[in-house]
């Protein structure tokens, strides 16, 4: 069918290609945050299409259009770079994915690629639904994967109902995941891929995650990393042998909260006995182009570039914020009122030497302000409250400044209490594999002056020695929140 005209295009396509190979090479010899600045968006780019402007367009458009019957042809049978269709990509979503895409594999040869999805749930479902396929030459084949438990509750949920009990994909869990032996003696012929999340939500487990990626690959098992909590400005899985980086974009990466967003970000080449060829070659492409183009969990081109907005000053965020969470850690640590504080940068902590082998802040070593590498541990600590649950729940209810919300990684500082709310589902005896007590406080330190999110805890903390504390009063909006008050009343 395809005439000489198709071919005018596939060649225009390849000087295209070529010059964004070479331009890409470039972009990759930058700094982290100069990557995280510009992105894949350049001046030509900016001139040739989107008439100079400076900041990347939002592209809100479901489709895009073509020349002619030639121009569609070559594009719907993806032989040149197209967007087709904004369940598929859009130029605005393409801005994020490659700039996500190099800060993941930022200072490592390794080339890699991203898909941003409507969510670090669809995101993870994206991932790992590719390697539980069924054999073809043995359908019945048993399936399972290996993952910690010490995860977020959503992929807690996702695995343990959506695949485990729904699908009969065997969950092995991984419940010391210190202890490689854990992870070892689950791998077998049958498992599709290796899972962790590191530092985990909200129980900032940590693993000797080198050790992991090692034994699996020995095993011919890929190696899934949920990195959501350090984000690329503290720890890049991929350079460290990882074949596939989620990320729930909606956190740290989208810090001032605009919208729900993740990623899927994968190295080329992965080895693994159940991925198509194409999936093994470039993972990401393929599923964007494919299983993601059939299943439809795609970003929106607004949250595209709202995230990508936020993304611009990540290492300056997490920087920040990760030196108040050790200032807030330290406080907490010498109250009275605290059991325990958990927060990776505490020498007390019993996982601080390893993470420390981890979390560096990138670029630290070329930065004049430091000059060597130093460590950094992220904005997400918890904090177990003396007397518990009750006691717990009237610290929380006294916060002031400090918002009630089950989210992380924002600009302001967030507390939430996983029992009743992120980990509430997964019941008791999950928690309890989770290692989340009912006395435990999650709290997620945003840009705020340490000296205010301190005096916030504190007075919040004498509530448990009988002193007044002024709490909010119980006026509601005209909002969300007066039905909910009426139906109450009813
Ligand atoms: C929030 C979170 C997710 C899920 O991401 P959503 O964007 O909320 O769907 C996955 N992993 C971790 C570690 C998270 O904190």
């Amino acid at each position: 069918m395809s005439s000489d005209g198709v071919k005018h295009y596939t060649d225009a396509a390849k000087r295209a290609m070529d010059w964004h190979s070479e331009k890409k090479r470039e972009i990759k010899k930058q700094r982290f945050d100069t990557i995280a600045v510009h992105g894949v968006y350049s001046m030509q780019e900016a001139l040739d299409f989107n008439q100079g402007s400076i900041i990347e367009p939002i592209y809100m458009s479901t489709s895009q259009s073509y020349r002619d019957s030639d121009e569609m042809e070559a594009a719907l049978s993806y032989q040149i770079p197209t967007w087709c269709y904004s369940r598929i990509a859009n130029p605005s979503m393409y801005y994020l994915e490659g700039t996500i895409a190099l800060l993941e594999g930022y200072g490592t040869d390794v080339e890699t690629s991203c898909i941003a999805t409507a969510s670090g749930m669809a995101a993870i479902q994206s991932a790992v639904d590719q390697f539980l396929t069924l054999d073809k030459n043995d359908p019945d084949k048993p399936m399972n994967f290996v993952a910690t438990t010490q995860v977020y509750g959503g992929t807690f949920q996702q695995f343990a109902v959506r695949k485990e009990e729904e699908k009969g994909i065997e969950w092995r869990k991984v419940t010391r995941s210190n202890d490689l032996d854990d992870w070892a003696s689950r791998i077998d012929e049958n498992t599709r891929f290796v899972y962790g999340e590191l530092p985990s939500n909200p129980g900032l487990a940590f693993f000797n995650l080198k050790a992991v990626i090692d034994l699996a690959h020995s095993r011919g098992v890929p190696v899934i990393i949920d990195a959501t909590v350090a984000t690329p400005a503290l720890i890049r899985p991929i350079a460290l042998g990882a074949d596939i980086v989620i990320q729930s974009v909606s956190k740290t990466m989208t810090s001032s909260g605009f919208g729900i967003a993740g990623a899927v970000i994968s190295r080329k080449n992965i080895d693994s006995k159940y991925l198509p060829q194409e999936a093994k070659d470039d993972f990401c492409t393929y599923l964007k182009l494919l299983p993601n183009r059939d299943n439809g969990p795609t970003i929106s081109p607004m949250n595209a570039i709202l995230t990508l907005n936020d993304l611009r000053t990540i290492r300056s965020k997490v920087d920040i914020m990760s030196q108040t969470s050790m200032k807030v850690a330290t406080f907490l640590e010498n109250h009275k009122n605290i059991e325990r504080v958990e927060y990776l940068g505490l020498k007390s902590h019993p996982l601080h030497k390893l993470a420390s082998e981890y979390m560096y802040l990138v670029d630290s070593e070329h930065d004049d302000q430091y000059g060597k590498p130093v460590n950094r541990y992220g904005h997400l600590l918890s904090f177990c409250v003396k007397g518990g649950h009750q006691n717990t729940r009237d610290v929380f209810d006294a916060f002031q400044m400090i918002w009630r919300a089950t989210d992380l990684g924002r600009i302001k500082s967030v507390a939430t209490i996983p029992a009743i709310s992120t980990h509430s589902q997964q019941g008791e005896e999950g928690r309890k594999a989770a290692n989340i007590p009912d006395n435990l406080i999650r709290l997620s330190i945003g840009a705020e002056h340490a000296d205010d999110i301190i005096e916030d805890l504190n007075r919040a903390l004498s509530v448990l020695d009988g002193k007044k504390v002024y709490t909010t009063a119980p006026e509601y909006s005209a909002g969300g929140s007066s039905s909910a008050l009426l139906r109450k009343k009813r």
